[in-house]
């Protein structure tokens, strides 16, 4: 792994009805960064606020000598869509995304440059001792259980929103076209080393959760569907299994009956059984089918780029651009 250089680092926070955490916010973030001794910028996205967190954010952007760039979008249209609006324009090399509830306190934000720094695409961040209520708490385990299963990149702690991401990674993020999608999922899709680290977490000060059970449940099927398409297929698999029972069933109710007699057989009720066993099996097969198209077809739609250039090594001295990198300071040429 390479030392990553970071010249320039931007702060991404998406902010929904947080006008009582704003004014900490924007000042514990400032105080964070200039600790870095490097340039930076906050770029805040206001989704559709309906108090007067917008006006407060094109307040700080407009200040002399600002940092803040402030976005703001016409309605709400959810963190995750909000902290893609602040990725589109992001100038930075290494990319951070927090929280405006200041749940995720700013001053972890130089401990996140630093591991980024020793050349990780992702850094992640574990919450200790987390804030929440045990009914969310809980949940969030089993979901980050079952995402180190079916992914396979062992991150502890999905729903910390404090988290580093390179450029190449944010410009990857940002070719796929999915409307909804699971942020620091996507990213790891895209990346190759990373990291965690364990970070301090705060109860929520001003308002409340911005997610009640049904939005709860929408973001973990936004979770689940950006992953993979392994429910569909679940579909074929359960399906083809009870088929095959079912069928199984049925030849042996027939063959039974033939042997004992239509007495045993209920006089035609065990037979009407048989026949309905081999209809859901066949429509149970049909909908695997369905399924099986389906995954494929969502799997278009959403267009993702189909592979990811991490780097493009060449022979010729000419360095060619790489198509989502910002620098071209990843780029290797080996002289022949
Ligand atoms: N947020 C947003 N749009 C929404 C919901 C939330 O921009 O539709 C922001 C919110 O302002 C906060 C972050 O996303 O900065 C996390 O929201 P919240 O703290 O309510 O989530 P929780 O901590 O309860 O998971
Ligand atoms: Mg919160």
């Amino acid at each position: 792994m390479k030392p990553y250089p970071i010249h320039r680092v931007s702060i991404v926070i998406p902010v929904y009805n947080e006008e009582a955490s704003l004014p900490e916010l924007l000042r514990r973030t400032t105080a964070a960064c200039e600790q870095l001794g490097r340039d930076y910028e906050i770029v805040l996205i206001d989704d559709g606020s309906r108090d007067s967190s917008a006006e407060l954010l094109l307040e700080a952007a407009a200040a002399p000598g600002s940092h803040v760039v402030a976005v703001i979008l016409n309605r709400n249209y959810g963190q995750h869509a909000a902290i893609m609006a602040g990725f589109e324009q992001c100038q930075g090399d290494l990319v951070i995304t927090l929280d405006a509830d200041l749940q995720n306190p700013p001053e972890e934000i130089p401990r996140l440059v630093d591991e980024a720094a020793k050349g990780y695409d992702v850094v992640g961040s574990v919450r200790q001792q987390r804030q929440d209520s045990a009914l969310r708490r809980w949940p969030s385990k089993l979901i980050n259980l079952a995402v180190q299963r079916s992914t396979g990149v062992a991150m502890n702690d999905y729903g910390c929103m404090l988290r580093a991401y390179r450029a190449s990674i944010v410009k990857a993020m940002l070719a796929c076209r999915e409307r909804s999608t699971f942020i620091p999922i996507l990213a790891n899709s895209f990346a190759r080393h990373t990291s965690e680290i364990l970070v301090a977490h705060a109860e929520r000060e001003h308002g409340e959760s911005k997610y009640d059970f049904l939005r709860l449940i929408n973001l973990m099927f936004d979770l689940v569907t950006c992953m993979t398409t392994s429910p569909l297929r679940l579909l074929s698999f359960v399906g083809g299994g009870m088929a095959v029972a079912g069928f199984a069933f049925a030849l042996l109710l027939v063959v039974l009956r033939l042997l004992f007699g239509a007495a045993w057989a209920g006089h035609g009720v065990f037979v009407l059984f048989a026949v309905l066993f081999m209809f859901t099996g066949v429509q149970l097969v049909g909908m695997g089918l369905l399924g099986e198209y389906l995954g494929r077809m969502y799997n278009d739609v959403r267009a993702r780029p189909r592979f990811f250039i991490e780097r493009i090594v060449r022979a010729d001295a000419a360095p060619a651009q790489l198509p989502y990198s910002s620098s071209a300071s990843s780029l290797e040429s080996i002289q022949p």
